[in-house]
């Protein structure tokens, strides 16, 4: 099932986050700082967790002509420290779209197969097209892959997450459980974000994944999140990339028809079927069981 649907939405919403960037700094400035980078890390490296700005040296300040502005990084980091567990993980930092490999994909000659092949190549088109058409577009329609346990979904959504950030666009990666442990911890007065802080955060922020939108026991309150959240960025032409192994009516099932809805609007949709799991298929190859498909 690949189904492209239009955007519909209001094309001159106004930007409303409220985030200055900062994308106009003189190059001649940009390298001035980058030579004072310490770290011999790969330029790619850069933006990854505790690694230094590119662009301030960690100073926080850009300077643009003779004025000093605060650095884009500063509300990048801002935006990744409000959530405890927004950063991505080490395994999914390791995702990139040149390691996402159709041969998962393929299997005997059957008809069936040749599908989940084709699909597979048309959701990585749609993932590099997104990171592409984002850098130049604020309100590029999003995407959502769905398919079940080990099909590549999150794989692909951490390889569009970390592409952007190491543009650094300002991106949230939320996975929705966490997401919702996070907002209820709010309530206790452990946190020191309120529940209004993050909820805003995640509708505001320019690009948001959500990863493992799943089959979880949703609350009318968690339910009602996640709408919030969906429907604000629905509503402001937010890009936004979803993850989960729910077909639309378990989403409807779940989330409710309004939110299945939205989602409909709001994402171009793919669906990932691998013909074993891929990690699976993964630790097959790494014991030895399996020969590496040519
Ligand atoms: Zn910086």
């Amino acid at each position: 099932m690949e189904r492209v649907l239009p955007n519909q939405g209001n094309a001159n919403i106004e930007d409303r986050t409220g985030i200055q960037t900062t994308t106009d700094l003189n190059p001649v400035n940009q390298q001035k700082t980058e030579s004072k980078v310490q770290l011999n890390i790969q330029p790619e490296m850069n933006t990854e967790s505790g690694a230094v700005c590119p662009l301030c040296g960690d100073r926080g300040i850009v300077l643009n002509g003779d004025t000093a502005a605060p650095c884009s990084c500063m509300e990048k980091k801002r935006i990744e420290n409000s959530f405890k567990y927004a950063r991505l993980s080490r395994e999914l930092m390791n995702c990139r779209f040149e390691k996402f490999s159709l041969e998962y994909y393929r299997n005997a000659n059957t008809q069936q197969d040749q599908e989940d092949y084709l699909n597979a190549q048309k959701a990585l088109r749609a993932a590099r097209e997104f990171v592409k058409n984002v850098r130049t577009n604020p309100h590029e329609v999003g995407l959502l892959f769905t398919g079940s346990v080990g099909s590549g979904k999150t794989f692909l959504a951490a390889s569009i997450a970390n592409e952007i950030l190491e543009n650094n666009h300002k991106l949230l990666f939320l996975i929705v459980p966490d997401l919702l442990d996070e907002l209820r911890a709010t309530f206790s007065n452990k946190s020191e974000n309120t529940e209004y802080d993050l909820l805003d955060i995640a509708r505001t922020v320019p690009i948001l994944i959500l990863d493992d939108l799943g089959a979880h026991n949703y609350t009318e309150w968690s339910r009602n999140r996640i709408y919030s959240i969906l429907n604000y960025r629905m509503n402001e032409q937010l890009p936004t990339v979803i993850t989960t192994n729910l077909d639309f009516d378990e989403i409807d099932h779940y989330l409710g028809e309004r939110t299945c809805s939205r989602l409909l609007q709001m994402c171009r949709i793919f669906r990932l079927s691998a013909p074993q799991d891929i990690r699976m298929q993964n630790y097959l190859k790494r014991e030895g069981l399996k020969k590496d498909k040519k």
